[in-house]
């Protein structure tokens, strides 16, 4: 017997389930998810540190980041069930940035046109709400590992509409949500290849030969994204590579008490949050030069966490948070961003191949993006539009823009 579908969704990430969940929210067509993994998370979004903050530099991107928030922060209504595993965190987002008097100010007054709450604290309000932050403005020198003599600096961010949330229980969330909703999730099924004729998709073929016809196809392949391509016939200008990124977690000392938001310390290089109920703080990179590592193999790349990364990580984090104590233990894990070189965003939407979509390229943005971009691609497939969608034009992320200019090509871009 012939398989068939209206869509099949290459990869059960969560840009791929998002965009399972969005189709069916507003349509009938078929959707077939197929994953090469056995179970969900193996890929990126399994080892996301789901941070939510909307601050981005273009205006596009802060309107898809609120969009895709939205729906984590409800849920339960964006995936019709009332008891799901995963809940939005609404910590806050902090930003400590060393990039004059009026940034925050002025980034405030973006966030609030676009309906995002933010309030900018001072030194002394920031010591108030956060007890255990060091309002420092001073870059920590991570190489030498030497105090300086702190400085309280500009005004700072915080966005309270922000948060993170739970990448597994998330995935686990969309896969029940989804498969309610009459959606086919094939595990063990890696396709070899997406099949097109006369310039129109029509399914995905898998190693052993079978098939399944289809006339819509999205790669949602993450950091895999590049042996999907290679198999077509693309006129594809954008450089997307698998990039090894180390992340470090600490349980949280009892001497360190109060709240803890989201930190963005762009003065350090650094970005944390709480895990677990607040008892661990996960730690990763913002720094450019942290995502320069490219992996010739998605499937199989190192593992373990370098000193000097940890080092110099743990030192910007004892600098932000000067009572935590230097004993306990330090794990850390490695995951993939899939980096687009040429200007760290992703590309999305429909291709030169008619019924062939993409949605790769995500660097550190794609968690919290992946509910609006699901709403892209399936206003783009469907026609229709519905609750949790975003108004942002399908041109602003399309194969064939030209890349956006950027002062700097780290995760915060
Ligand atoms: C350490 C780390 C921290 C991050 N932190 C944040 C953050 O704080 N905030 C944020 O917004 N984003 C963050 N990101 C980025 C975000 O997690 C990714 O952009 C997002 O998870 C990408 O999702 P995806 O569905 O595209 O990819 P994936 O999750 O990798 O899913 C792709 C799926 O496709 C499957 N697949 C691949 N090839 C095939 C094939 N041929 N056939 C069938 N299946 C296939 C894979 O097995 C995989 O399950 C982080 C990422 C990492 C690694």
């Amino acid at each position: 017997m012939k398989l068939q579908a209206d869509v099949v969704i290459v990869g059960a990430g969560i840009i791929g389930l998002c965009t399972a969940m969005q189709i069916t929210k507003r349509s009938s067509l078929s959707v077939v998810v197929v994953e090469q993994s056995r179970s969900l998370g193996e890929g990126s979004s399994g080892a996301s540190s789901a941070v939510c903050r909307h601050r981005y530099s273009y205006n596009e991107m802060l309107l898809l980041a609120r969009d895709g928030i939205n729906a984590y922060r409800h849920w339960p209504e964006f995936i019709e069930a009332a008891q799901p595993l995963a809940q939005f965190q609404n910590e806050g987002v902090l930003w400590l940035a060393d990039m004059g008097d009026s940034w925050a100010s002025s980034e405030s007054r973006r966030l609030e046109e676009a309906g995002i709450r933010s309030s900018i604290l001072d030194a002394e309000q920031l010591k108030d709400r956060f007890p255990a932050l060091n309002p420092c403005s001073l870059t920590p020198d991570t190489r030498s590992g030497e105090a300086h003599d702190c400085n309280e600096g500009a005004p700072y961010l915080l966005e309270i509409d922000g948060g993170y949330f739970d990448p597994v229980n998330a995935l686990q969330d969309l896969s029940s949500a989804t498969r309610k909703k009459g959606v086919t999730i094939k595990f063990l099924s890696k396709i070899k290849k997406v099949l097109v004729q006369a310039g129109k998709t029509v399914g995905v073929q898998f190693a052993d030969g079978s098939s399944i016809e289809a006339p819509h196809v999205i790669n949602a392949t993450g950091p895999w994204c590049n042996d999907v391509f290679d198999q077509l016939e693309l006129d594809l200008s954008w450089s997307l590579k698998p990039t090894r990124i180390q992340v470090l977690h600490l349980d949280r000392p009892a001497e360190l008490t109060g709240a803890l938001p989201v930190c963005c310390d762009m003065v350090g290089g650094i970005y944390f949050r709480t895990q677990n109920r607040g008892q661990q703080i996960i730690l990763g990179s913002t720094l450019e030069e942290d995502e320069q590592e490219v992996v010739a193999n998605p499937s199989d790349y190192a593992q373990t966490i370098e000193d000097d990364f940890m080092h110099a990580k743990l030192h910007a984090l004892h600098h932000r948070i000067p009572s935590l104590p230097y004993r306990g233990t330090v794990n850390g894990y490695c995951g993939l961003y899939t980096v687009n070189r040429q200007d760290v965003h992703p590309i999305v939407g429909r291709t030169q191949i008619e019924g062939f979509y993409v949605a790769n390229g995500f660097s550190g943005h794609g968690f919290k993006l992946a509910p609006a971009i699901g709403s892209m691609l399936a206003q783009e497939i469907t026609g229709e539009i519905c609750d949790f969608d975003t108004g942002v034009p399908p041109a602003f992320l399309s194969i064939d823009r030209i890349p956006l200019q950027l002062d700097s090509k780290n995760v915060l871009a």
